[in-house]
């Protein structure tokens, strides 16, 4: 069969050339986003061909041929970043997941997480940690990557580095039933090392440390004790720039996030209760907070007693009036919404929510696809319509830039040039 296709093609030239041209395509909608500008433009036009954005603007080249998607009264713009996802969550049963579910069983569902956050528009995400699948994600974000199953460009660190007795290490449940971390446990400094160097031999492409936790605000007071030193987290950076990897904390108040911050960490993620020196520190280094409401939304809203709901509504204002200030001190802002623990392909609420707490809709959206882009280091392929970017392109209803709640309804996904969703 391959012998007779390619005597075919060596006799008929212009057949083989049909084939080699990429698929061509022009969206027309409404509005066109520049995100760089904060702007819409009127109308909008992308030129796509095979996987790559060609021209994007108000007015494009029509090449002859070329299929024409006409999206009505809609805007144009660059996929969804979420910059901390859990694909190997799910909600209900977050705290017993590794328990009651296999790792086979948690892959299955990973990747139907995954096509859910792709369909609502999320088209590349960081994915911070398995919870106990060990580096099952290396497996979903591979067969995303050969086209077997649908899902989001993805950014994976296998399980997550966290110390004994830590933030996910099953603590005080019964000893007798010797539950295993959710996490990768790792203790001294070689340790530490030891378990980088094993992610990424499995194929992960960052690391993601638990630094600080659990969490505790009583009468307005927050703490939350830190997990690592200052200097194991330096040691931690280092060896994962060594092989061109960056770390990423899980980490609220001081010292640890300070410790994080003073050790070059790419991002602080959930972000409360920062001092000023670590604010001005973020801001000078570009270390960026992802503040993740989402989920402290959805926790307070899914409580077993009113107390509980009470304070977790606490915590939620606490850390809203720690945004205004990190945005006032000019701390820079990646988007992540923490989903998992509340469903796939709702997280868009995380964006509605910062423009709630105070950031204008333009800057969210810088955050999310600039900021974001540059965060999954994908900075010059992913997070703009621009000529030779992946075609990552979404179209949604009204205009973003004047009501953020349109990124929750979209309603148009190609990404790499492939219509997910019309
Ligand atoms: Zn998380």
């Amino acid at each position: 069969m391959k012998i007779a296709s390619v005597t075919f093609a060596l006799l008929c030239p212009a057949a083989l050339l049909a084939q080699q041209q990429p698929h061509t395509v022009v969206l027309h909608a409404a509005r066109i986003l520049d995100v760089a500008a904060g702007k819409t433009l009127t109308p909008g036009e992308v030129l796509v061909e095979g996987t790559r954005i060609k021209e994007a603007g108000t007015h494009v080249t029509h090449p002859a041929g070329a299929e024409v998607i006409e999206l009505g009264d809609t805007t144009l713009m660059p996929g969804l970043i979420d910059a901390h996802t859990h694909l190997f969550l799910h909600v209900g049963n977050e705290a017993n997941q590794t328990v009651d579910e296999s790792v086979p069983e948690r892959t299955l569902i990973a990747a139907d997480a995954a096509r859910h956050d792709l369909l609502a528009g999320f088209t590349a995400e960081r994915d911070m940690g398995t919870e106990g699948a060990g580096c099952a994600d290396v497996a979903v974000r591979n067969a995303i990557n050969r086209g077997l199953i649908p899902g989001p460009r993805m950014r994976v660190s296998c399980n997550a580095i966290d110390i004994t007795g830590g933030h996910e290490d099953n603590s005080g449940k019964n000893p007798e039933q010797h539950l295993l971390s959710n996490a990768d446990r790792a203790d001294s400094t070689d340790e530490v090392l030891h378990t980088i160097r094993e992610q990424r031999k499995q194929g992960a492409d960052f690391v993601k440390m638990y630094e600080t936790g659990r969490d505790n605000l009583h009468d307005g007071v927050f703490t939350s004790p830190y997990q690592y030193t200052q200097e194991q987290l330096t040691a931690a950076v280092a060896e994962a720039k060594r092989t061109g990897s960056r770390v990423a904390v899980h980490a609220t108040a001081e010292p640890g996030t300070g410790y994080a911050v003073a050790a070059g960490v790419a991002s602080v993620d959930h972000a409360d209760f920062l001092s000023s020196e670590t604010m001005k520190q973020m801001k000078e280094k570009g270390i960026f907070a992802v503040p993740t409401f989402a989920i402290s939304e959805y926790f307070a809203e899914h409580t077993e007693s009113p107390t509980a709901t009470q304070r977790r509504r606490e915590s939620e204002a606490f850390h809203a009036a720690e945004f205004k200030k990190q945005i006032a001190a000019g701390v820079p802002f990646a988007v992540g919404s923490d989903v998992g623990p509340f469903p796939h392909g709702t997280q868009a609420r995380e964006m509605e929510l910062m423009v709630k707490y105070g950031m204008s809709a333009a800057d969210v959206l810088h955050a999310d696809l600039i900021n974001g882009a540059k965060l999954l280091d994908w900075e010059n392929s992913i997070g703009q319509l621009k000529p030779g970017f992946f075609a990552d392109v979404i179209a949604v209803p009204g205009d973003p830039i004047k009501d953020i709640s349109a990124l929750t309804h979209v309603q148009f996904v190609m990404k790499n040039g492939e219509v997910i969703k019309r």
